[in-house]
């Protein structure tokens, strides 16, 4: 299969599930623009080695996905610049773990906005050059925490949740319009996001890193292993692929059986 000819833009692609979605489109052939936070030099030595490995086009934004104008901002100048935005996927997310009674109200606006609301605005900004080149892939990166709760999750469950409701009413709306919008449902991935968590809870309870990683596994997955950015980015190929043009509104889970219980 070829994305040869098609723009993506992945964002939180500096990172984890991100970048292993964004190197599995560019391996298909597609152009990229990358978006996320970190070390300028890093990034600028990322983006580089994209554009060498494939021999893509590849851009940088380094737009703040709690900022509804910086997302438009960004959408239009992958636009203006790479000439489409054909794929977008909505990946950028954070995490913060805490009792209801505990949650900092301002912890809660930021993961609403990043994990929900971004993926509102970047749909808004990215459909209207879609329809008027009648095909595009919408895929957001929802979790196996937007079909199931866990407790100290709120804002996460509450805007993954959100996210695969949204993935339902923007596929209805243009499901004639040679447009898909899904949602993955990853179970637990091993990157800075989750290694966190583990390296929190291993460090309150004195515990070692990989008892905490095991535990994390046999307490939510029936399968005992994390699951890849590279598989993430085989399962985001796929909904890219004719194959898969038919499959809409769907949020798809690529967990270890963790829903499945
Ligand atoms: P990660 O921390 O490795 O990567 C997150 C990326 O988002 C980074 O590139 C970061 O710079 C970027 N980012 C964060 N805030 C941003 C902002 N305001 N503006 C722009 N970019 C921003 O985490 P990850 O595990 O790769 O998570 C990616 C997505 O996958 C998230 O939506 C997460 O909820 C989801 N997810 C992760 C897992 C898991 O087990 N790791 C499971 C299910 C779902």
């Amino acid at each position: 299969m070829s994305l040869k000819g098609k723009v993506a833009l992945v964002t939180g692609s500096t990172s984890g599930i991100g970048l292993g979605i964004a190197r599995a489109l560019a391996a298909q052939g597609a152009d990229l623009m990358l978006n996320g936070f970190g070390d300028a030099a890093a990034i600028e030595k990322l983006r580089a080695g994209l554009a060498a490995e494939f021999a893509n086009r590849v851009l940088y934004s380094g737009a703040d996905m709690s900022k509804p104008e910086q997302i438009a901002a960004m959408v239009a100048e992958a636009e203006a610049k790479l000439g489409a935005v054909d794929i977008l996927v909505n990946n950028a997310g954070i995490q913060f773990v805490a009792d209801i009674v505990d949650f900092p109200t301002a912890k809660w606006d930021q993961i609403i906005a990043i994990n929900l609301s971004a993926v509102f605005h970047g749909t808004k900004a990215a459909l209207p050059g879609m329809k008027k080149r009648g095909w595009g892939r919408i895929i957001n990166i929802a979790s196996a925490h937007g079909l199931v709760a866990s407790p100290q999750k709120a804002a996460y469950v509450a805007a993954k949740h959100g996210v695969v409701g949204l993935t339902k009413v923007a596929a209805i709306e243009v499901a004639n319009a040679g447009i898909t919008v899904n949602a993955i449902c990853p179970g637990w991935v091993l990157t800075p996001l989750v290694e966190k968590q583990i390296a929190d809870k291993a460090k309150q309870e004195g515990r070692s890193v990989d008892q905490v990683k095991a535990d994390f596994l046999s307490e939510k997955q029936a399968m005992t292993r994390f699951s890849t950015p590279e598989e993430i980015g085989g399962l985001a190929v796929f909904l890219c692929s004719d194959s898969a043009q038919t499959i809409t509104g769907t949020p798809l889970s690529i967990d270890g059986g963790w829903v499945a219980q």
